[in-house]
């Protein structure tokens, strides 16, 4: 049986530190059981890359959304023997859904695994944005010291108003973990209502046209799947209906948002719409005219090493379940045999 799992390269840094996990040189440690022949890669793009030279006679798929083969419906109609692709991570947008479904091809991830790594990222992020750390850090390295030139556009996150776009497991935890700054309110946007408690929990108000949750918030920030209802859903449009000054952090994925109408706006996140972003991605450099609101990091916030030892416990029960031909945990299936089982990439 042929697994293929294709992985980010940790080189020196995999080599100095067993933890990475997630990378070809460590390639999720243990994974390896005699009755598979697994080929572990980087090699991703084109027709001659490992990931679409093994993926026609491959069983298993694992894929990382920190460096993803793109398994588009055209490719999983040349892999006659796949039958389960598993994400090692959370966000499987990577694969088309829809050609999974059709393809009988299940889909796993592993549900939960690094959602609090995220959800720490976006509040770091958030307090980077509105207390303007970036460009204050970078004037000290410089050798400058001119604090009125950062303090006239940083801010106390007290008083403000937060939204998550998206409150499931990610989302949640953000506003949970704000619940100490006192800001103003806490606001969510998503088509699945939390419960009253949990509402009551986190103070969070929701509010169900987009247009009259961004234009409430000081803070917005994205925790819902890439789908065909998220895509370029931050987009020209829906940015002019933000109040000004407003922060974005997206650490959901890029395409939620579009490229040039952001850059235009301004703001941050760690995730990008093609990965790795080439060099001269406008996300990277992008200003507002005081020199600040970019918080823009590679995509990392949920492979810190604590979730990578979760995602790789995860992956390889989620194959040894296939392998023993047992249940599959239930959160993390996203396709079943020919059919959704979730209800967190858009409504059906
Ligand atoms: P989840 O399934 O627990 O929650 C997703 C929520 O988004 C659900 O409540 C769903 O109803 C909501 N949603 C879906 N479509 C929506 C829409 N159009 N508008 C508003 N809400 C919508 O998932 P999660 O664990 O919180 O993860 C969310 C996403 O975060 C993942 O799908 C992934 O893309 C991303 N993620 C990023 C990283 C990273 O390293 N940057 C790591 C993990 C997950």
């Amino acid at each position: 049986m042929k697994v293929l799992a294709i992985l980010y390269n940790g080189f020196n840094a995999a080599v100095k530190e067993p933890r990475l996990l997630g990378t070809v040189e460590n390639k999720t440690n243990g994974l390896h059981r005699e009755v598979m022949s697994l080929l572990v890669s980087s090699d991703k793009e084109g027709p001659n890359s490992d990931f679409e030279k093994h993926l026609v006679d491959a069983e298993v798929v694992i894929t990382t959304p920190f460096h993803p083969g793109y398994l588009t419906r055209e490719l999983m109609e040349k892999a006659k023997n796949l039958k389960i692709c598993i994400t090692a991570g959370v966000g499987s947008d990577h694969i088309d859904l829809n050609a999974a479904v059709d393809h009988k091809i299940q889909v796993l991830e592993v549900t939960g695994s690094n959602v609090v790594s995220v959800a720490e990222h976006v509040v770091m992020n958030i307090l980077t944005l509105v207390r303007n750390f970036v460009p204050a850090h970078e004037m000290i390295e410089r050798g400058d010291w001119q604090v009125s030139d950062i303090a006239r556009n940083a801010f106390d996150l007290e008083g403000k108003v937060v939204g998550t776009i998206g409150a499931g497991r990610i989302g949640y935890r953000v506003l949970q973990r704000l619940v100490p700054f006192d800001c103003k309110e806490h606001l969510y946007y998503d088509y699945a209502k939390l419960p009253v408690e949990r509402e009551q929990a986190i103070k969070a108000r929701r509010v169900e046209d987009i247009e009259e949750f961004v234009s409430q918030c000081d803070v917005v920030t994205v925790n819902a799947p890439l789908h065909e209802g998220t895509r370029g859903l931050i987009n020209e449009k829906l940015l002019s209906k933000f109040k000004p000054g407003a922060w974005l952090v997206n650490t959901a994925r890029g395409a939620i948002c579009d490229t040039d109408a952001v850059a235009a706006a301004l703001k941050s996140g760690d995730v990008w719409n093609v990965q790795p972003a080439p060099k001269d991605h406008p996300w990277r450099t992008m200003k507002n005219p005081l020199g600040g609101g970019n918080g823009m990091t590679p995509h990392y916030s949920g492979t810190t090493l604590d979730a990578q030892a979760r995602y790789a416990a995860g992956t390889k029960s989620i194959l040894e379940n296939y392998f023993e031909g047992r249940e599959q945990e239930p959160a993390n299936v996203i396709v079943g045999h020919g059919a959704w089982a979730t209800k967190a990439y858009g409504q059906r």
